[in-house]
């Protein structure tokens, strides 16, 4: 017998052909994020993956806030292991298991068993009136049974080893990172970025991201920022390619040229493209902007429309586009952006922010601006863009709490 954790995986397994591959892919970096920690093993087991620790005492403290951080696991069960498949011994260890998570009893509870094993002698009911009867007689004090609303669930699952657990912790779900291709996030120090590059690697897309610098009207500190929320992130997905683009000489350029209240349509046009220049050197197949309808003027129905454009080759994802500021902002707690992003620095935007910004911009007349007033821009943009900075920032908040 052993204490080990089950690890539950969910939407992969529709993906056909591709499925061992995507497995494999998410057992390398479970076991990439537990390197540091002598004799961890992952093993797959029957659309399960299992960890053990080989050399001692499972530490649970220590794996559970790395594995439940991993795209792609959607729960974990801290169980027992046991080799021995009597009914007797599995009411025991039930009992045991049970009695350990819920001392005090008084709580309604059943118990649900998952034979995958279909040799064995009991069906998976007997097993659980077995095991749920005994506790349910045991000295733990005022239990009753509830097979509709229990508070508590003791499971058994029948297996090429039988594991018993009570209860499952909910993981950040997803699919493991890498399974999706790559796209390029244009990352601001704001609340809405990260949480739009969070989303989008949920569904296993691996994300690089790019901040557009502009000293010295935006310090170090707000470069530092971004570097912060990307590490964030990194708790994810494992790691985040940020590159810095200097962009304070396009910034001058476009206050230079075109009238106040347009300042910010073609700032934000000269960033899409940046980026979509930068994604087409890198590899990526998407932009990805922190965009909501409505949220400012920059993002009304026909800004989003007369910006757009800008990025030709490449679809622009909008993740957050129908979300609520406070569904962002409930987000971005859970994974850790939120306390970094309120930090009082400013961004480029808010510097060169126009007093009276358009709000019903018209497409047409925009890019034909841009033709006329903005002049070389295209090639400024491929020099900014080829003298941009590369940072790695990797993930090493292991073990920090992540409330998934
Ligand atoms: P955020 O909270 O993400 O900063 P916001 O609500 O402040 O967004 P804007 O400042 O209009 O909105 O920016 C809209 C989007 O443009 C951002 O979500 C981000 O994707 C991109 N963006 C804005 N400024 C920058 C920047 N300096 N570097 C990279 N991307 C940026
Ligand atoms: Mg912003």
């Amino acid at each position: 017998m052993r204490n080990v954790l089950l690890v539950k995986y969910g939407e992969i397994a529709t993906r056909g052909s591709n499925r061992y591959l995507v497995e494999n892919r998410l057992i390398k970096t479970i076991i990439g994020r537990l390197a540091d920690l002598p004799g961890y093993r992952v093993y797959k087991e029957q659309g399960r993956l299992l960890v053990v620790n080989e050399e001692g005492e499972f530490d649970y403290d220590e794996v559970i806030p790395r594995v439940v951080t991993t795209l792609g696991v959607t729960a974990v069960c801290p169980c027992t292991e046991t080799e021995e498949r009597s009914i007797e011994h599995l009411q025991r260890l039930g009992y045991e298991v049970f009695k350990s998570k819920y001392p005090s009893g008084n709580i309604s509870f059943k118990a649900i068993t998952k034979r995958s094993d279909k040799k064995y002698p009991l069906t998976g009911n007997e097993v659980s009136a077995a095991v749920g009867g005994y506790i349910l007689n045991s000295d733990i004090e005022g239990l009753r049974v509830d097979v509709h609303d229990p508070q508590a669930v003791i499971y058994i699952e029948i297996r090429n080893s039988i594991y018993i657990y009570c209860g499952f912790i909910k993981a950040v779900g997803g699919l493991p990172t890498g399974s999706s291709g790559r796209a390029t996030v244009l990352m601001s120090g704001g609340i809405d970025s990260p949480v739009a590059a969070f989303t989008v690697a949920r569904r296993g897309v691996e994300i690089e991201a790019v901040y557009f610098d502009s000293p010295p009207y935006t310090s170090e500190r707000a470069k530092q920022k971004v570097i912060d929320l990307a590490q964030r992130l990194a708790v994810f997905t494992g790691g985040v390619k940020l590159f810095v683009i200097p962009f304070t000489e396009v910034q001058l350029k476009i206050y230079e040229s075109v009238p106040p209240e347009k300042i910010t349509l073609f700032l934000k046009r000269a960033m899409l493209r940046s980026a979509e220049l930068t994604a087409l050197e890198t590899g990526s197949l998407a932009l990805v902007t922190g965009d909501s309808i409505g949220q400012v003027a920059s993002q009304t129905m026909e800004a989003i429309n007369a910006i757009d454009s800008a990025a030709s080759s490449m679809p622009v994802l909008r993740p957050l586009c129908a979300m609520d500021k406070q569904d962002i902002v409930d987000i971005a707690r859970k994974i850790g952006t939120y306390d970094i992003s309120i930090r009082p620095y400013e961004d480029c935007c808010t510097v060169f922010v126009p007093k009276h910004p358009e709000t019903k911009p018209k497409k047409s007349i925009i890019e034909k601006m841009e033709k006329t007033k903005l002049e070389g821009l295209e090639d400024m943009l491929k020099t900014v863009v080829a003298r941009r900075e590369e940072i790695n920032c990797q993930n090493t908040v292991h073990t920090d709490s992540v409330n998934t």
